[in-house]
């Protein structure tokens, strides 16, 4: 994979994700190589972006806690005692839906940006779609007794 290029993915405000992160931008943009940009997924299906495997050794940060608003740029050494050989690299899985779906692919179902009508919703940046249903809950009420 060639590395992914920061001003491809560069949110139209500064410091606000829209369709792209900021945060990944930022990280991006300090990370500039294709080798420090490999994304690798745990066997708890937990996304992580950092360097190539070494011996064992990725230096990376979990997405999600990287692309939260505020989080420091932060990497940490992950070794065999995390399972780091079992991680499965998808990289190119992770991209190519990123600059498809963008944030969503990131996460989930947290932070779709809906347009909805009466009947239903549909996200602008990855297409999710849901219909919109009423729904009636129980409810409690008192009462004074009626007099007789
Ligand atoms: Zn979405």
């Amino acid at each position: 994979m060639e590395s992914i290029q920061a001003k491809n993915i560069k949110p139209q405000i500064n410091k606000q994700s829209d369709f792209f992160s900021w945060q990944l931008f930022l990280y991006v943009q300090k990370h500039p190589q294709a080798t420090e940009q490999r994304i690798y997924e745990d066997k708890d299906s937990m996304l992580y972006i950092g360097s190539t495997r070494d011996e064992g050794w990725i230096h990376a940060q979990q997405l999600r806690n990287l692309c939260s608003m505020g989080q420091k740029l932060q990497r940490f050494a992950y070794g065999r005692k995390h399972g780091t050989e079992s991680w499965k690299d998808v990289t190119d899985k992770f991209w190519s839906e990123y600059m498809k779906k963008g944030v969503c692919s990131i996460h989930d179902d947290i932070v779709h940006k809906w347009k909805e009508t009466d009947k239903d919703r549909t996200c602008e940046y990855c297409g999710e779609y849901e219909t919109k249903h009423t729904v009636l809950k129980p409810d409690v009420e008192w009462r004074k007794p009626l007099k007789q």
